[in-house]
């Protein structure tokens, strides 16, 4: 069989290796000119710091099947996401454990302490909170929703998180402990060189043919039995339906020597200051030496034609086109709509990865059994 597989992040090239190694002949297209999609790292010219281009990514999961299939691909460095942020002019460590609570309310509570005191906070009345702002009146009270959550969302998401889903915010743990690992899952990590060599050992097979800075258009449809495509869905339809609604982001750089705030991630609480965080990427890789030092403020608006879209927004405008497109889709003869913007969802790595594991699978097993993909 001939596969044509549209965009070379983590999902097209997970696909494209599992696919040439069963023997068929897979053509990538991406449209960048490099592959790794948004996952894309690499080292600086003036500095050698290895710099996630398009917003830090730190490798988690709770996938054991991902976590070893990744790891065959590169030596990970054991890296645990600790974030900090700043509010009200001051510096509290996230997610929300019992540091923050102990320094935001000038206490010296006990687990259970805290437990019970931020019950007495939080609103009891809200039995199922739908919206963010419901959620984290729920679970944390006004005081840490407006200190830590409320300025950030609203920068993030241009909107009030009166409008957003509580779903949004249940990525997140509130902790009555020390433990202030931002992640949950079994297995973190960073990858030693960067994501980008993962994907170019992925699609690094006799049966891969890569075409980068090559947008795929319906002539290349044609040549190939089945196509697997990563890029916007609504962008497939030529917009038929109208655009999903996606945030931006600007990362502005800026040089420094030494450490500049002395950790990776440094989110900003505050509606004032107009960016949501400052990431300094070489504390993304503790183990490299660096006497210099980058550093990227993020800022979040509106994803207008032509700009990068990062952050699906999926409220209900978007779910009613949504649901347009994935009817639409359906219909779509030898086509597969897969990853992050192929399925506008909001997708971890490890995520899309076991997605890609799965859907190759089945496909082998359609072509074995000579049924349709
Ligand atoms: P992408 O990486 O978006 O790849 C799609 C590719 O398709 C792109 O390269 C694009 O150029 C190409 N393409 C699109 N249209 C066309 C076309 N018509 N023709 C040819 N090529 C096309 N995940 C984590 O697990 N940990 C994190 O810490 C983390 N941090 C993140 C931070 C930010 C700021 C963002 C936005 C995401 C983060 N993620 C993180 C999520 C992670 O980026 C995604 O899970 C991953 O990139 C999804 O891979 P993908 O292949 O589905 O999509
Ligand atoms: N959030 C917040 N303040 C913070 C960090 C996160 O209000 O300091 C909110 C924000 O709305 C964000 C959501 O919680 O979109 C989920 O946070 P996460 O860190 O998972 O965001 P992402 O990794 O998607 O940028």
């Amino acid at each position: 069989m001939h596969f044509a597989i549209v965009g070379a992040g983590f999902t097209g090239a997970v696909l494209a290796n599992e696919l040439a190694k069963a023997g068929h002949n897979v053509t990538v297209y991406e449209i960048r000119p490099h592959v790794a999609g948004n996952c894309y790292s690499e080292r600086d010219e003036k500095t050698g710091i290895l710099l996630h281009k398009y917003g830090p990514h730190i490798f988690h999961t709770d996938n054991e099947e991902v976590w070893n299939y990744v790891n065959q691909f590169t030596d990970f460095m054991p890296y645990v996401n600790r974030v900090k942020t700043t509010s009200q002019g001051n510096v509290y460590s996230l997610p929300i454990n019992l540091l923050t609570i102990n320094q935001y309310f000038g206490k010296t509570l006990s687990p259970k302490e805290a437990n019970d005191f931020i019950k007495s906070l939080a609103d009891g009345e809200i039995d199922e909170p739908q919206t963010f702002e419901e959620q984290a009146m729920k679970f944390v009270g006004k005081d840490l929703y407006e200190a830590f959550f409320k300025g950030y969302t609203l920068k993030q998401w241009g909107r009030s998180p009166k409008e957003l889903p509580a779903s949004i915010l249940k990525r997140l743990p509130v902790r009555f402990n020390y433990d202030d690992n931002y992640f949950n899952h079994k297995y973190q990590g960073m990858p030693k060189n960067g994501y980008t060599p993962i994907v170019e050992r992925l699609l690094d097979h006799a049966n891969i043919t890569l075409h980068l800075n090559t947008p795929f258009s319906s002539e290349n449809k044609v040549s190939v039995d089945h196509v697997f495509y990563t890029g916007p869905i609504d962008a497939w339809f030529n917009y038929n339906a109208g655009r999903l609604g996606y945030r931006t982001l600007d990362f502005v750089r800026e040089d420094h020597e030494g450490d500049y705030q002395g950790c990776a991630v440094m989110n900003y609480a505050d509606e004032k200051v107009p960016y949501t965080r400052i990431s300094e990427h070489k504390h993304f890789s503790p183990w490299e030496e660096q006497e210099r030092t980058v550093i990227f403020k993020e800022y979040s608006r509106k994803c207008e034609e032509g700009d990068i879209p990062y952050y699906p927004i999926r409220l209900v405008n978007e779910k009613t086109m949504l649901n347009a497109y994935i009817g639409k889709a359906k219909k779509e003869k030898n086509v597969s709509f897969m990853g992050r913007l192929g399925t506008y969802r909001y997708l971890d790595m490890d995520v899309t990865i076991a997605e890609a594991l799965d859907a190759s699978r089945k496909t082998l097993d359609c072509v074995n059994k000579n049924k349709p993909i």
